[in-house]
């Protein structure tokens, strides 16, 4: 019988190491408070490098032993935890709203999401196929393995606080690799709730690690493992800042890394789309997670002859989406992050609107409802010196381009160093063709606008990273390969 846990049992507010719940070394730690209201949820240990070290000496002294477990024993680990947290969906789905602030729905959605993709590298750890190369010499025999890379550093974001690390920690563990994450200051309650039930579902002690640190404490706790040659590999989702940042620093240790950073996502309607699936593909990709997420639109470019009618009716469904906290069960769009995220949003609309920009709904804070609330917003005549042209707004706020041809629709489009998401919508197959090869982006919603799969890569080009998460590219990251040469045969 799969075990359920009540919201208490899941909130854990120290690391976990070597299998054991351990404060902080200093024992300083930090709080984790409700997006909502600003109500602290918990006070978490706040780590230092002594931490991450005892996180990857534990990594590194588990690292044999997992290796060397059966590909089905892991597989059976793997689909135990995801049991577990597909049977403890409820609560888990309200600690994501509790510490992030989405609506329950999308909370549990996530939750369903993020299981996903554990039961996926449950079952394709049993499939790391190697190579018997054709034989070249007489005698000779050639052979490529796949081998586990070794400790993965695991470092994430707080708009998906339970998917971004289930889709790192499942690939690790599927491979034989061992791990330490740090999730995000913001949301780190939802993290240790899915180490704790992986250690539940039989991890073994060493092989996962968590450690939680507050924002300035972050640098030097993960600059502990960036500059350990025992870690073998970063995986990382955040800003390119950041990724950049990552890149650089362990540059001297020469990991491998998978960095899926930020996004400028571009959104063209065509004058011969089917506009109410515009429309709908619209709300969907765009005001999930109110806005925060890397693959929502951020520029929309919609045709000419169909650029009034696409803003009105646009403008009516999201004049309609219900602003509320999580617990309303009736919520589309809880509150923003943080007062850095409503910030960024308020100086983006501001800006568009001292540059020419049109309100078509919303446009303003919804302080009566709390201090990070803004209201889900639609801009018409956008224009390229506009800010939210060039940065990601990462809020509820779709501005529309108008455009008149495909050439200029596509050149803007990519006219960004981003590359992560794009999407587009046409009802003609030569266009779909020629866009579709067009664009420069990891991923194409052609007429959808929900493309995240875990059976799909996941992934950027440009300055969105490298690297790809789900589908069967997603184990590559956390192997190396191996070439054996047997010689002296014949
Ligand atoms: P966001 O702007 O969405 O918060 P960040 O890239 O700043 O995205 O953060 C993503 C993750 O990276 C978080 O876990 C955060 O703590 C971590 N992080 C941010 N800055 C650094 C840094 N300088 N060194 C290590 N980790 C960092």
């Amino acid at each position: 019988m799969t075990r359920r846990f009540e919201l208490d049992e899941l909130i854990r507010s120290d690391n976990f190491i070597d299998g054991r719940w351990t404060p902080a070394s200093h024992g300083a730690r930090f709080a984790v408070t409700d997006p909502a209201t600003g109500n602290t949820i918990a006070q978490v240990a706040d780590s230092s490098e002594a931490d991450a070290r005892a996180a990857t000496d534990a990594a590194a002294r588990a690292f044999p032993g997992w290796r060397d477990t059966l590909p089905k024993e892991r597989a059976a680990i793997l689909r135990r935890w995801h049991d577990l947290i597909v049977a403890n969906q409820e609560t888990l789905g309200a600690l994501i709203s509790l510490e992030q602030g989405k609506p329950l729905a999308e909370g549990r959605g996530e939750v369903a999401y993020g299981a996903s993709y554990v039961a996926w590298f449950a079952e394709e750890a049993t499939r790391i196929y190697g190579d018997i190369i054709p034989q070249q010499q007489r005698g000779k025999r050639m052979m490529a393995v796949k081998e586990p890379i070794g400790i993965v550093a695991a470092i994430t974001p707080w708009n998906f606080p339970l998917a971004m690390i289930a889709r790192k920690i499942a690939p690790a563990l599927a491979t034989g690799c061992t791990v330490v994450a740090k999730p995000a200051e913001d949301t780190p309650l939802t993290a240790s709730a899915l180490v704790m039930l992986a250690h539940e579902a039989g991890v073994p002690a060493g092989v996962l690690n968590l450690i939680t640190a507050s924002r300035e404490h972050a640098v030097a706790t993960v600059a502990d493992w960036l500059h350990d040659a025992r870690v073998r590999k970063i995986t990382f989702t955040g800003s390119t800042a950041v990724g950049k940042y990552l890149a650089r620093e362990s540059a001297e240790t020469l990991k491998k890394l998978s960095l899926e950073l930020g996004g400028n996502a571009p959104f063209i309607v065509f004058d011969d789309a089917d506009l109410d699936a515009a429309v709908t593909g619209l709300l969907a990709s765009k005001f999930r997670n109110g806005g925060q997420t890397c693959v929502c639109p951020n520029r929309v470019y919609v045709q000419a002859g169909v650029y009034e009618r696409f803003a009105a009716l646009l403008g009516e469904r999201v004049a309609a989406l219900k602003v509320a906290p999580a617990t309303d069960p009736d919520a589309q769009i809880g509150p923003m992050i943080n007062t850095r995220a409503v910030d960024k949003i308020a100086r983006h609309v501001d800006d568009a609107l001292t540059h020419g920009a049109r309100i078509v709904t919303g446009g303003k804070r919804l302080t009566e409802l709390g201090p990070h609330y803004y209201a889900p917003t639609v801009l018409a005549d956008a224009k390229p010196n506009m800010l939210l042209n060039a940065e990601e707004t990462f809020g509820p706020v779709v501005p529309l381009f108008r455009f008149e041809s495909e050439a200029e629709a596509v050149a803007a489009a990519n006219n960004t160093s981003f590359g992560l998401a794009s999407y587009f919508y046409s009802e003609n197959a030569k266009r779909i063709d020629r866009v579709s090869q067009a664009l420069e982006a990891g991923i194409v919603g052609i007429n959808e606008g929900a493309v995240a799969s875990e059976a799909a890569p996941f992934g950027g080009v440009k300055d969105s990273g490298y690297g790809r998460e789900g589908s069967r590219y997603g184990l590559d990251d956390y192997l190396s390969i191996k070439y054996l040469c047997q010689g002296n045969l014949a």
